[in-house]
């Protein structure tokens, strides 16, 4: 259930990638479709009025030449039979004119007197308007009132005639101006039918465009859900195959990236159960060695004492190796524990080093090989003591256990302002090249008999490689078979805590 409100609320919040499609989807194919819309009503409104500005515009030209050759402007008050034939006539024009167009005519005199109002309400009085008067200079005016439905044309009337003084030149004198209202009721019910017929249009448009959005979000993340199925699958432990979703060039880079995840959990796996199988047999080994011994003086009779002695002897030995097995796979569990248990102290290294060698100058002793400390400063650094003490005792030891008769050990301690460095080198037999590469694995021996004899797991190289590490340090050897080995190591004076520890 709260998975449920989990995704209802990402998609809310748009941390979906599904809504993120439907969403630019929607606004893609919408907002055009609006846009376009109200361009069209905005376009179609301007041509219309145009087009009916024009058209009356044109009509009233001509009534304004009718009022001109009539004499209409100076004969408004003639009563003569004649002059009011004429009046009614351009009278008759006028109202048509207005009757065509549901609208309203003034024609105004140069006293800015109304003498015809159409409407037949104003005739007599006065108007004096900012549009009038810039009539009356010879513009023709328009304005274009949407809100209330009428459009307003302004228009001269004026006479051509020539001045006495100059007889064939004509001069154009306004004497009147015509103020024409007309109505654009029909203009704005055409947009009305225009925007009403195109909204249902859009709403059609608008709920196609909801599908395909639909449809393409739940489309175009599929790949992404096969993805997770995927994953899903191989978690859960239904298949434990390399997957693969080939849909788009990223769901491949996501699914490379978890094949490779898969790859490296596997092999981990494979050296767990590998690790798990060598110490099984290691600790069987001296297990059934002391089986044998025992057996043996358990099946013969009247056995001489010297030879309980003796196996008794044997079977000491090899609890001591078995012993010695269980405390180095101590050190190494203890070294998978990571970074939360270093114990970091500023101690002196040359002191450290100088209480290993005292506790192995004995082993030294007894297998003839010299040992050598060398040290030009006092180096003090922040380790962990008792990991550091492992990786210099392991390395001395080896190197005084994997020597020659009358051989020597040389340690050398050097530091700089960053690092310090303890390099163990010997006279001993060496390491093949082919095995230098192995040396750090676990339970790995050059020669597993001679190991043996003189004591050694094979764990001795992994723990020290993991405590180096563990110190943010490197291990590096160089051997020579039949000739000697060197091991280097680097670790920095100041510990350095990994970002997150
Ligand atoms: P072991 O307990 O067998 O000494 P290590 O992990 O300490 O195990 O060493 C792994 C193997 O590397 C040893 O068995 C040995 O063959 C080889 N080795 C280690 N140090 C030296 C050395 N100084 N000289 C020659 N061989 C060495």
């Amino acid at each position: 259930m709260t998975r449920v409100k989990d995704y209802i609320f990402h998609i809310l919040l748009l941390h979906s990638l599904r809504s993120r499609i439907f969403i630019i989807i929607l606004l893609v194919g919408i907002i055009p479709g609006i846009m376009m819309r109200h361009a069209i009503i905005e376009d179609y409104e301007d041509r219309a009025v145009r087009l009916r500005q024009e058209t009356a515009q044109d009509m009233l030209t001509t009534i304004a030449g009718h009022l001109v050759t009539n004499n209409y402007l100076e004969n408004y008050q003639q009563t003569d039979q004649q002059t009011a034939a004429n009046k009614r006539v351009v009278d008759a024009e006028l109202d048509m004119l207005s009757g065509i167009y549901d609208g309203r005519i003034l024609i105004i005199n140069s006293n800015f007197s109304i003498i015809k109002d159409t409407y037949g309400l104003n005739e007599g009085k006065t108007i004096i308007s900012e549009e009038v008067i810039l009539s009356f200079r010879g513009e023709r005016l328009f304005n274009y009132d949407a809100q209330n439905g009428y459009i307003e044309l302004t228009t001269p009337i004026v006479y051509t005639i020539s001045p006495e003084d100059n007889p064939n030149e004509n001069v154009n004198i306004v004497r009147g101006v015509m103020v024409t209202s007309i109505s654009s009721k029909n203009i704005t019910e055409t947009m009305e039918l225009l925007n009403r017929q195109s909204l249902i249009i859009e709403m059609i448009v608008i709920m196609a465009i909801v599908a395909l959005a639909i449809v393409l979000s739940y489309v175009l993340t599929r790949p992404f859900n096969k993805v997770t199925e995927a994953i899903n699958e191989v978690k859960e432990g239904y298949s434990d195959e390399a997957i693969n979703v080939p849909d788009y060039v990223e769901t491949v880079h996501i699914i490379d990236a978890f094949n490779q995840l898969l790859r490296s959990k596997r092999a981990l796996d494979d050296s767990r159960q590998e690790f798990v199988a060598n110490v099984s047999h290691e600790l069987k080994t001296p297990m059934a060695s002391m089986k044998v011994l025992a057996d043996s003086l358990l099946t013969q009779e009247n056995v001489p004492v010297e030879y309980y002695r003796e196996f008794l002897g044997d079977i000491v030995s090899e609890i001591d190796r078995e012993n010695q097995i269980i405390t180095d796979l101590l050190a190494i569990v203890k070294m998978d524990k990571r970074v939360q248990d270093m114990n970091i102290v500023s101690i002196s290294i040359n002191d450290l080093t100088e209480l290993i060698l005292k506790r192995l100058r004995p082993l030294a002793r007894k297998m003839d090989v010299e040992v050598i400390f060398e040290s030009n400063r006092t180096v003090v650094a922040e380790v962990d003591e008792v990991k550091l003490t492992l990786v210099i005792s392991n390395l001395v030891e080896n190197a005084i256990k994997y020597n020659k008769e009358h051989g020597w050990v040389k340690v050398v301690l050097d530091a700089d302002y960053q690092f310090f460095t303890l390099e163990v080198s010997d006279s001993g037999i060496g390491i093949p090249e082919d095995s230098l590469a192995q040396i750090y694995e676990r339970f790995y021996r050059v020669d597993k008999s001679h190991s043996r004899e003189i004591g050694g797991t094979g764990l001795g190289l992994a723990i020290t490689k993991s405590a180096v590490l563990m110190h943010r340090g490197s291990i590096t050897v160089t051997s020579k078979e039949g000739e000697g080995t060197t091991f280097l190591v680097k670790i920095p004076i100041n510990y350095i805590a990994p970002q997150n520890a």
